[in-house]
């Protein structure tokens, strides 16, 4: 008798075996895999406007079918080590680690699915998927550290049986889950959510990304820049206001979590097509080190206040007062008597190396702080330079004004024989902006025959109409139809810029990049 037991448990054995070696071996249908080339991830898949649950196989398979390039899912494992999805420790009032799969399972998901487990996810995920990442938030263990690092270990396991290891980014809060990750497979992507890294330790621990908070960004917005430069992928979470989502696209953030992926693609085609109508015509993007180039930049030089009584003597090549490091303009006033002056600076300008008229003129720039300091952003006309015009018929136009006795206050204008600020009619807009000292903004206008918007950080600022309200739309009101050059200045103190503090020099602004484009509409 017990010889015939020991060959049923046998037979049952191999049999068992020969079905694990079948799971294992199968091939699975594979497509080939380009991940989708936006930054849209769906958070607990594209539920939200189709009612479909959260974590559930509908909409993971919605968010494939949307082409997002990722959608993301939680992992938790049960009490009898069951690896399922769903977000919170609890399933209809069970707490997942305490209770067995078959339990679990008795409830339905508020859509009728079965409440699925990590492998019919995957499944589910590789099937008619050509270009959506499965991101997968391993959630830690709320029983024991040593039980997250079980789960981890299961998850990653069962992505390599299953053949779907290529389609996967794994996150998590516990840094640990990441590190075991990385030990069972180096060449897995991981990306840490709990925001309290910075992405040069990240690098250093063999971590890939940073998902963290959106507002984790917006308080060290240095941690975009050093991401970047460190190779680690940047993803935000939970985002689902426009104007967080336009702020995200504008820094190039590779992912942005959201419940709503149709608005974040909406998002996405506006931005592109803000571009869609110009091509790039010049550009710096400071790249280099040293003296900025010459082939691009002129000086204005002088000490003569600039009709604002201003304190700055302007210099020419001077290494101190402007100079490009690390891949940004600096421009940089020091208190340092130069002739009859107490400070100097720069002031660079594109006169006779490049003239635009009509287009897009964007610069990426972090003002300075402090009482005195009064940067520009602004153009004038080629006209005053030939002598064939004077301000203020020639006409300016002010892309971005600060001073620092007014912090944050951004102001934007422009400037014509009938309407200028000597007589305080020039038409203007001042607006507060968070961080402008900490931050940098993208400043810039969109400029064509009948109206000048400016912009900052892609968002409409302020729009300026020839003729509207009565004005006078001749040069006399709308000077704004011939060829102009830019300049980039950091005036100190005059009539603007006011009372000096002299405990803050040396004060610089700096500039990331400065594009030019012409408009393809108005080209002939
Ligand atoms: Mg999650």
């Amino acid at each position: 008798m017990n010889r015939l037991k020991k060959i049923n448990i046998a037979i049952i054995g191999s049999v068992f075996l020969l079905f694990s070696a079948c799971v294992s071996t199968k091939p699975v249908a594979m497509n080939k895999i380009t991940f989708a080339d936006n930054s849209v991830v769906a958070h607990r898949g594209a539920w939200k406007k189709n009612g479909f649950s959260e974590n559930s196989i509908a909409s993971l398979k919605h968010a494939i079918e949307l082409k997002c390039t990722g959608s993301e899912f939680d992992v938790r494992m049960t009490a009898d080590d069951s690896l399922v999805i769903n977000h919170d420790p609890h399933y209809n009032n069970l707490e997942i680690e305490k209770t067995t799969y078959a339990n679990l399972i008795k409830f339905k998901l508020s859509n009728g699915e079965k409440l699925p487990t990590l492998r019919e996810y995957i499944k589910a995920g590789i099937e008619n998927n050509t270009s959506t990442r499965l991101v997968c938030e391993i959630k830690p263990s709320e029983i024991s550290k040593e039980r997250g690092q079980i789960i981890a270990t299961k998850v990653v396991q069962l992505f390599q049986k299953l053949n779907a290891e290529h389609l996967v980014a794994f996150i998590s809060f516990d840094y640990d889950i990441l590190k075991k990750i990385k030990e069972i497979n180096p060449t897995v992507s991981t990306q840490y959510l709990n925001g309290d890294k910075t992405p040069e330790q990240l690098k250093i621990d063999g971590i890939n990304g940073a998902d963290y908070r959106f507002f984790v960004f917006k308080n060290h917005p240095e941690w975009i820049e050093s991401a970047k430069k460190n190779n680690i992928t940047l993803n935000a979470w939970t985002v689902n206001e426009t104007a967080d989502m336009d702020w995200l696209l504008a820094n190039n953030f590779d992912f942005i979590t959201t419940n709503e992926p149709e608005l974040l693609f909406e998002r996405i085609a506006q931005f592109k097509a803000s571009y869609k109508d110009y091509k790039l015509v010049w550009a710096d993007e400071f790249n280099y080190s040293g003296l900025p180039d010459s082939t691009k930049w002129n000086y204005d030089i002088g000490g003569h206040g600039w009709g604002n009584n201003e304190k700055q003597f302007y210099l020419e090549k001077s290494l101190e007062n402007s100079f490009v490091k690390d891949g940004k303009l600096h421009i940089s006033a020091l208190k340092k008597t130069y002739e009859n002056m107490e400070y100097t600076s720069a002031r660079l300008t594109t006169y006779d190396r490049f003239l635009i008229q009509y287009g897009k003129i964007e610069v990426l720039a972090k003002l300075p702080e402090g009482k005195g300091t009064w940067p520009a952003i602004w153009m004038l006309p080629e006209t005053i330079r030939t002598d064939e015009e004077e301000w203020p018929l020639c006409g300016e136009i002010d892309i971005m004004e600060h001073v620092g006795k007014d912090q944050n206050m951004v102001h934007v204008s422009l400037h014509s024989e009938l309407y200028n600020h000597i007589q305080n009619t020039q038409v203007t807009h001042f607006e507060r902006l968070a961080d402008v000292s900490k931050d940098f903004h993208l400043y810039g206008i969109e400029w064509t025959t009948d109206s000048i918007k400016f912009y900052i950080d892609n968002n409409l600022f302020y729009e300026a109409i020839k003729g509207e309200n009565g004005k006078v739309a001749t040069n006399e009101g709308w000077p704004f139809e011939k060829p102009y050059y830019l300049i980039l200045n950091l005036a100190i103190g005059g009539n603007w810029g006011g009372e000096i503090d002299d405990t803050i020099f040396p004060s610089e602004m700096q500039v990331d990049y400065v594009r030019i484009y012409q408009s393809k509409i108005n080209e002939n």
